[in-house]
Parts: structure tokens; C-alpha cells; sequence
């Protein structure tokens, strides 16, 4: 018997647990460096408390008890002056004894340590707070002391949460609770304004308007509703303002600025649903996480359903908004969901939609899609090698660099092919700076041919597997030979230097200088003013090659180049009649060096630094000696 009773005491006490070195980090920044835009911990508290409802909105279809007996579903704001407490209470699924040391203690998303960066420098980088999975958080900029009382829906007990910011927090039973959560908030003395009425409502008008749950308000009058608590999405297009979009597009973005395009409509026929999506004007810090997971939400005739079903492809990540559906059965497990033939067509044309959207925008707002293929366009080109279906669609709004242009289409490309031209030709490379600058390009700009500049790492990937566009298929100016030969020079004046038997000697010796080092040596029909380029006969090029090659488990390496060498160019001219004459071993540091000089003009590492160093002042020291 005394066993039990000193256990049932010991459980009743509150029990410390420190907080992960995450949040810990978060909470003193919060803490100490947060002094404008504090008005988000009400918006992050509210929007908590909205997805709890959604949660247990969407857990009590297939377990209707869980409703019983509850008040309708609704958030509840509380100021009270006296105990300078605010409460945001909701009504929703709660949070059990674990849950509350796993959700309130550890951070689930990564990229906290960007966030932290941000809050640092940007002003307004507290805003950004959602977007990075730690809204809860946001409470400690006002308050000295967070209690937060929490019952689990269908559970009997409730929890006391409570932490004052400093490295843990406490939870002990709170006896008899209602369902969902409670948050009290102990306000710091100079946020005493969060107590009053029309700080309050000013707040939750200007960012949480929207949320389809009442928001209510409880001061010593009646409580009264104080927003709308209406589906944006329901809402005549008309009726819907700018402004509510932005609101709208922050709450589910956590991007507290305008979308950069909105899609609103309904589908009828076959399937009947409501689409509201919105482009982001800028990046979401997670658009290159590795999971590429979606966050379209989905719902049901109104009732939220699951933010993980894939709605749209990968390609189409950054897309937010929702879909809400008219006629799916409700009461779909989420494991069904993303096979359900109905999802699958909800999918397909809806993926249909956003790129008919973009089309249509790049048509008739240039800028505007301008801005979101800045921000969007790698991510989109993924699309190029994973949905084969609509490549064709992808290419009509991809648009590209190239030697003559910063924005071109793949149609004005074939609007400016010369006669005999048998490829669209691109150059990959890491940066536009340089590879505008390549030596590969000259023998195509002495034939006025323009050449794709691809400098996005996704670009080395799709180029291969695309088949082509508008019947030409795509060749890489660094790889093979340039068939130039059937083009028309511009300057018809200016032939290129046929090979003669010197620069066969000449190639023969480097070939004998050079070893293993390259692949082959040989005369090329690319270069014009330069002395020599490498260039790649394999399956990949260059680029390709040095992207893989970084990547730990690839097994990539970069391979030995060819060296092609400009018989046109007086240095080469001068090493064929030095080798013709004196043999081998007077070029050897020449070809050498060449090789070298190829490699830095590559943005690759020169293999022996050092080596080079000697040569070229030997070189030097022979002309100014
Ligand atoms: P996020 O909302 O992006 O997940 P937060 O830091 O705002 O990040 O909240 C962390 C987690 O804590 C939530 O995902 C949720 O599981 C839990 N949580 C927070 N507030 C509530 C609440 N009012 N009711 C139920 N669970 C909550
Ligand atoms: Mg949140």
C-alpha cells in the first residue's frame, strides 16, 4: 500500500525535462532578441489551435465519441488583466502526457538553425517563424512564464505543461480539464497591450481573419466571434480581395507576402472540387530538402483531410494552397488516399491546370513569370526528366539563356536555327559569367549560331534524357566533334585554318608528352581564337562529370579529357614548326602547360599546381631573360 501511495505522489509532481539544444537555442532567441513584429505568437497560437480542431474534425469521422458531449468547435482568447494572463484555448485533439514532451520540447523539422540566421539579420525574420515548424515557440517573445493544459480527446487525464524559457520545462497532472488545449501565457510587463480588446481583435483581423474555425473573444462581456470563420476558397472569386489572398497564402505558407499567382476555381463534371493554390514570391526555405514533399492540403466538403497526399508532382512542391473536394467519401483512410483513383484525377488535371496557369501568365505578364522562373524554374526543369507526359508542355514555359539572350523559349531557339543546323546546342556549365566566356563557343559564334547556356545543376540531367524538341535533338557544344562544317561562316573571309603535316606532328608529340593524362589529342573545329578547349567523348560531359564526382556514393570520377588544340592559332602554328624541327622533347612543357591552361579555363583544378608554377615561370623566364 505505501508503495503505491509514494508512487501515485511522485507522479503528481511535476516532472523536469530538458529541452533538446534546439529549442533551448530558439527559446533564448526568442527570448532576447525578438522586439518588433511580436504580434506573430498570436497568429501561431491561433493557427495551432485551427489545426488541432482540423485534427480532431478529421479523427472523429471514424470515431464520432470523440465529439460527444463537447461544445462546438471553436478557438477561445481570454485576456485577463488582473493575473496579466492571455489564454488561447481551442477545443480540438489536445496533446497527451508524451506528446506534449514531444511536440513542446523537441523541434520535428529541421532548419531551425536557418531560421536562426534569418532572425539575426532580417528585419521581420520573426515572421518567418511558421514556415519552420516552431510557432509554438513565438509565446515566449511576450511571456515570462507558458502553461499549457492539455487533454487528449478520449483520454480522461489532462497535463500541466510549464516553462519559463530558460533550458527545460515541467508537466504534471492538471487534474479535470476540458477537451484540447489551453494556453496561458504570462505576459511580460511591456506586453501588457495583448490584454486589451482592440489589440486583440486588431491582430486576429489582420492575419487569422480566415480561419474557418470561430475565433472567439472572452472579456468580461459575453464572448463574441471576431473573425469571418469562413472558407476562403468557398467564397465567389470576386468577393475576395487582394488582401485576403495574402492572409490566406501566409497562413498556409507561413510566406507573409503576396503570392506571386493565385489559381482559384472549381471543377465540375466527373469529379466535383474547389482549387485555391497560390506561386510563392520567394523561395520556401525547404524547396531543396531532399524528401521534396508537397504541402498541398486537401479536404473533403470542407473538412480537412491530410497535407501529405501527393496533389501535384515534386516538380510542383513549392505550389500551396488547397483542394477541397466535394464528393470523395469522407471517411477515406489517409493510407488509401494517395491511391485513390479519385485523388489520381484530381492530380492529373489539376497538374494540368497549374502549368496551363503559368503558360498563360508568361503570355500575358512576362515580368511576372519572369520573376517566378527566376525563383522556380530549377525546380520546375525536374520535371523534364520525371514526367515524360509533359515534357512537351514543360518546354512551352521553360525558358533558358543562351549566347544571344537572357530569356528565351525553346521556339524562339528553332525561330533562329541557320540553314543545315542540325541540333539545338547547349553548353552546361556552373555559372552564366563563365560559361558565356567558354572557348567551346567560338567556332558557333563565328557561324552565328546561338548555344543554350545551362547552368543549373538539373540541367545536366534532363539534357540527356530529353529526346529532343520539335524533331532536333539536343547536342552539348563540349562533347564530340562540332559538326559545324556544313554552316555558313559569318565572315566568309575568314576560313579556318585547314591542318597541315606540321600540326599532325604536333598532335602525335603530345599526344607522346601527355600520356594518360588525356584521352586523345586533336585537331578542332570549335575554336576560333582561342589555342586549345577539353572536351568529353563519354556519356557525360564535363559539368555532368564534376557535379557527380562530388557526390560521395556515385562512383563518378571526372574522366581524362581530349584536348582539342586551334591549328588556326599562332602559338599552335609556332609548336608545329618547333616540333617539325627540333622534335618531341622541345614541346613537352608546352603541351603541358596547354593541358593546363584547359583545365583552369574549365573551373577545374590544375592536377599539379606546383608542376605548373615551374613550367610557366621557365616559360617566362626564357621571354624576359
Ligand atoms: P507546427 O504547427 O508547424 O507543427 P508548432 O511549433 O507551432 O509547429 O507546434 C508544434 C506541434 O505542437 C504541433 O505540430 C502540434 O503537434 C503540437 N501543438 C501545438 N499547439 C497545439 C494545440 N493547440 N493543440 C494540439 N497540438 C498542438
Ligand atoms: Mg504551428
Amino acid at each position: 500500500m505505501a508503495d503505491t501511495a509514494e508512487k501515485t505522489a511522485a507522479s503528481e509532481a511535476p516532472q523536469a525535462h530538458p529541452f533538446q539544444a534546439e529549442v533551448a537555442k530558439l527559446l533564448h532567441l526568442m527570448v532576447h532578441s525578438v522586439y518588433s513584429d511580436r504580434d506573430v505568437f498570436l497568429r501561431e497560437l491561433i493557427s495551432n489551435g485551427a489545426d488541432a480542431l482540423d485534427k480532431l474534425r478529421y479523427e472523429a469521422i471514424a470515431h464520432p465519441e470523440l465529439l460527444v458531449g463537447g461544445a462546438a468547435l471553436k478557438i477561445t482568447i481570454t485576456p485577463d488583466k488582473q493575473a496579466k494572463t492571455l489564454t488561447i484555448a481551442d477545443n480540438g485533439i489536445g496533446m497527451g502526457e508524451a506528446e506534449l514532451v514531444e511536440y513542446l520540447g523537441t523541434i520535428a523539422k529541421s532548419g531551425t538553425q536557418a531560421f536562426a540566421e534569418k532572425i539575426k539579420d532580417a528585419q521581420g525574420g520573426v515572421q518567418l517563424i511558421g514556415q519552420f515548424g516552431i510557432g509554438f515557440y513565438s509565446g515566449f517573445i511576450v511571456a515570462t512564464k507558458v502553461d499549457v493544459i492539455s487533454r487528449r480527446a478520449g483520454a480522461e487525464d489532462a497535463f500541466l505543461w510549464s516553462s519559463e524559457g530558460e533550458g527545460s520545462f515541467t508537466i504534471a497532472p492538471a487534474g479535470v480539464a476540458s477537451r484540447g488545449t489551453a494556453i496561458v501565457l504570462h505576459l511580460k510587463d511591456d506586453a501588457a497591450e495583448f490584454l486589451e480588446d482592440w489589440k486583440i481583435e486588431s491582430v486576429v483581423r489582420a492575419y487569422s481573419d480566415h480561419i474557418a474555425h470561430p475565433i472567439m473573444l472572452a472579456d468580461s462581456e459575453a464572448p463574441r466571434q471576431i473573425n469571418t470563420a469562413n472558407a476562403i476558397w468557398a467564397r465567389p472569386k470576386s468577393e475576395i480581395t487582394a488582401e485576403s489572398h495574402k492572409e490566406f497564402f501566409g497562413h498556409i505558407a507561413g510566406i507573409y507576402s503576396d503570392p506571386a499567382l493565385t489559381i482559384h476555381y472549381r471543377a465540375e463534371g466527373r469529379n466535383e472540387y474547389t482549387v485555391l493554390l497560390y506561386v510563392p514570391g520567394e523561395k520556401p526555405f525547404d524547396l531543396y530538402d531532399p524528401e521534396r514533399r508537397g504541402r498541398q492540403k486537401l479536404y473533403v466538403k470542407r473538412v480537412y483531410i491530410a497535407d501529405d497526399v501527393e496533389l501535384l508532382p515534386a516538380y510542383l512542391r513549392f505550389v500551396r494552397g488547397v483542394i477541397d473536394s466535394e464528393d470523395m467519401p469522407l471517411n477515406i483512410s489517409r493510407e488509401m488516399l494517395q491511391n485513390n483513383p479519385q485523388v489520381q484525377a484530381i492530380r492529373k488535371a489539376v497538374t494540368n491546370k497549374v502549368l496551363a496557369e503559368l503558360k498563360k501568365l508568361s503570355e500575358t505578364d512576362a515580368p511576372a513569370f519572369a520573376k517566378i522562373w527566376e525563383v522556380f524554374g530549377p525546380v520546375i526543369k525536374e520535371g523534364l526528366y520525371e514526367d515524360m507526359e509533359r515534357r512537351d508542355a514543360l518546354f512551352e514555359v521553360a525558358r533558358f539563356r543562351s549566347t544571344k539572350s537572357d530569356n528565351i523559349t525553346l521556339k524562339d531557339y528553332m525561330a533562329g536555327l541557320k540553314e543545315n543546323q542540325t541540333a539545338i546546342y547547349y553548353l552546361t556549365g556552373e555559372d552564366a559569367v563563365k560559361a558565356a566566356a567558354s572557348p567551346q563557343l567560338e567556332g558557333y559564334r563565328a557561324r552565328d549560331v546561338e548555344v543554350l547556356l545551362l547552368t543549373d545543376p538539373v540541367d545536366s540531367f534532363w539534357v540527356r534524357t530529353a529526346l529532343g524538341f520539335d524533331g532536333k535533338p539536343f547536342k552539348s557544344v563540349t562533347q564530340g566533334t562540332a559538326d559545324l562544317d556544313l554552316i555558313k561562316l559569318k565572315d566568309e573571309a575568314k576560313p579556318a585554318v585547314a591542318d597541315d603535316a606540321g600540326t599532325a606532328t604536333l598532335i602525335a608529340a603530345m599526344k607522346q608528352a601527355l600520356g594518360a593524362k588525356v584521352q586523345d589529342v586533336r585537331s578542332s573545329k570549335r575554336l576560333t581564337d582561342s589555342a586549345c578547349c577539353l572536351v568529353n567523348d563519354s556519356m557525360m560531359d564535363r559539368t555532368l562529370e564534376r557535379l557527380l564526382s562530388r557526390q560521395k556514393d556515385s562512383g563518378v570520377a571526372v574522366s581524362a579529357p581530349i584536348l582539342e588544340i586551334n591549328a588556326g592559332h599562332p602559338l599552335i602554328a609556332a609548336l608545329s614548326r618547333t616540333v617539325t624541327a627540333k622534335g618531341v622533347m622541345a614541346v613537352e612543357d608546352a603541351a603541358q602547360l596547354l593541358l593546363d591552361q584547359a583545365f583552369i579555363i574549365e573551373g577545374e583544378q590544375v592536377p599539379d599546381p606546383a608542376g605548373y608554377a615551374k613550367r610557366m615561370a621557365d616559360v617566362m623566364a626564357k621571354v624576359f631573360g
